[in-house]
């Protein structure tokens, strides 16, 4: 498809810095604030932002939904309600206004509505309805099941054939910067005596990326794969932190609960699929064959270069972990079937993650209890110090960007410091 916002060589009348993740082919979409004042949409370039709402009150961006711009105050859940065209003209109003070749006077009223990155205090792009998190990694779907059952059975008996997930919590999803306590709980480190309560010892990490969801559809309808795409906004870097001690006594028989809904943290940025279109590879070859209505999704992997930087308090950062989005076993096409072939519904706004991404070489796996493989190889850290799991102090910077043809598409950062527990 060729979608014209992403031609490389388009160029902004903003100065773009080298290896920057927000050239004019990106145009990704956030919300935030200057001095407390209230919240609106922006764009992105290099590290400029562009204020929406005051786009919209100048008359150089239509509003799409009441005539009155409400899309662009608070969150972009209004935004979206409209689905996927309004936000492909939307994408591509912004890049007429920003490429080079544009009037004077409209370049002098734009720069009215540009705040530096630096100055803006950023919120969810969304008002998280309701978060699934999905487990799509074979790999690391393999290294858990290695160390928790044994390697000739790794893999559950459903996991070739669904994507496995779960609910998970919206409530305590955070935007990227805000720092997590650590969470108390219950755990049993010896399983032959009763279980303690205290600070989780086995705090953990996950490499995730997620997806924003557009209006799915009526209760009781099921969205295909071949239709997942229309459902589909954009994508967000995701850590969804970990207590591994918590989590391994609480989660037979429902699954994932206080060892997960602590937090989780959401880069600021939603880089939109449409962004993402030239970075299309390949799906993963699924044996054995998957029912008929996992069937028939268009290729929706994407290549995104994933890292993951481990930084101590007052030290320097170490990168413990290089992955990529593409490792995933199911597509974003094949979980939203999933997800809705029962007839559950999904709303603007919701949030799916994909599983911790682990590639198929030890430092691409994307997890500290896979990295140190249970606390056996310790990971070693630039300053000579060692990690089984995730010390108080510790900041966890997760990157992701796409390249080609001279252009990267990026998404910025989630970061998060890890707090002494209360
Ligand atoms: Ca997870």
């Amino acid at each position: 498809m060729n979608i014209p916002a992403n031609s490389p060589t388009l160029r902004s009348w903003i100065e773009v810095p080298a290896n920057s993740d927000f050239p004019i082919q990106n145009i990704p979409f956030g919300v935030g604030s200057v001095d407390g004042i209230e919240s609106t949409a922006y764009t992105r370039i290099g590290d400029q932002a562009i204020d929406l709402f005051k786009l919209y009150e100048m008359g150089l961006i239509p509003s799409y939904a009441d005539e009155d711009g409400t899309e662009y105050v608070g969150s972009l859940n209004v935004l979206l309600l409209g689905g996927r065209e309004p936000i492909r003209a939307l994408r591509q109003r912004l890049s007429e206004l920003l490429r080079t070749g544009q009037d004077m006077k409209v370049i002098q009223q734009i720069k009215k509505a540009l705040v530096p990155v630096s100055e803006l205090t950023m919120d969810l792009p969304v008002d998280i309805g309701d978060y699934t998190d999905f487990y799509s990694s074979r790999q690391h779907a393999y290294n858990v099941g290695c160390m928790f059952r044994d390697p000739a059975n790794a893999l559950l008996p459903n996991w070739l054939h669904m994507p496995v997930g779960y609910h998970g919590r919206a409530s305590s999803i955070v935007v990227s910067g805000t720092p997590i306590r650590r969470p108390m709980g219950q755990f049993k480190p010896n399983p032959e005596a009763a279980p303690e309560f205290g600070p989780t010892r086995q705090l953990d990490l996950e490499l995730e990326v997620g997806f924003i969801t557009y209006e799915g559809k009526p209760l009781g309808e099921r969205i295909s794969t071949a239709e997942a795409e229309e459902h589909i906004f954009g994508l967000v870097l995701f850590n969804d932190w970990s207590a591994r001690d918590i989590q391994a006594w609480e989660y037979v028989p429902l699954g994932p609960f206080l060892g997960k809904n602590f937090g989780s943290s959401m880069s600021a940025w939603v880089v939109t699929l449409d962004a993402l279109e030239p970075f299309r590879v390949a799906s993963p070859k699924q044996e054995p064959e998957v029912l008929p209505y996992l069937k028939g999704a268009p290729n929706m992997h994407f290549d995104i270069a994933l890292e993951v930087g481990l930084k101590p308090s007052g030290g320097a950062e170490s990168i413990i972990c290089r992955s990529n989005f593409k490792h995933l076993y199911w597509s974003m096409a094949q979980q939203l079937a999933h997800h809705t072939v029962n007839g559950c519904n999904v709303f603007a706004g919701d949030l799916m993650a994909s599983g911790t991404i682990s590639g198929d070489t030890p430092d691409s796996y994307g997890s500290l209890l896979e990295l140190a493989w249970k606390g056996t190889k310790p990971v070693k850290l630039s300053d000579g110090s060692e990690r089984k799991f995730i010390q108080d102090g510790d900041t966890i910077v997760i990157r992701g960007h796409c390249e080609r043809d001279g252009v990267r598409i990026g998404f910025g950062e989630v970061s998060g410091e890890i707090l002494p527990a209360n």
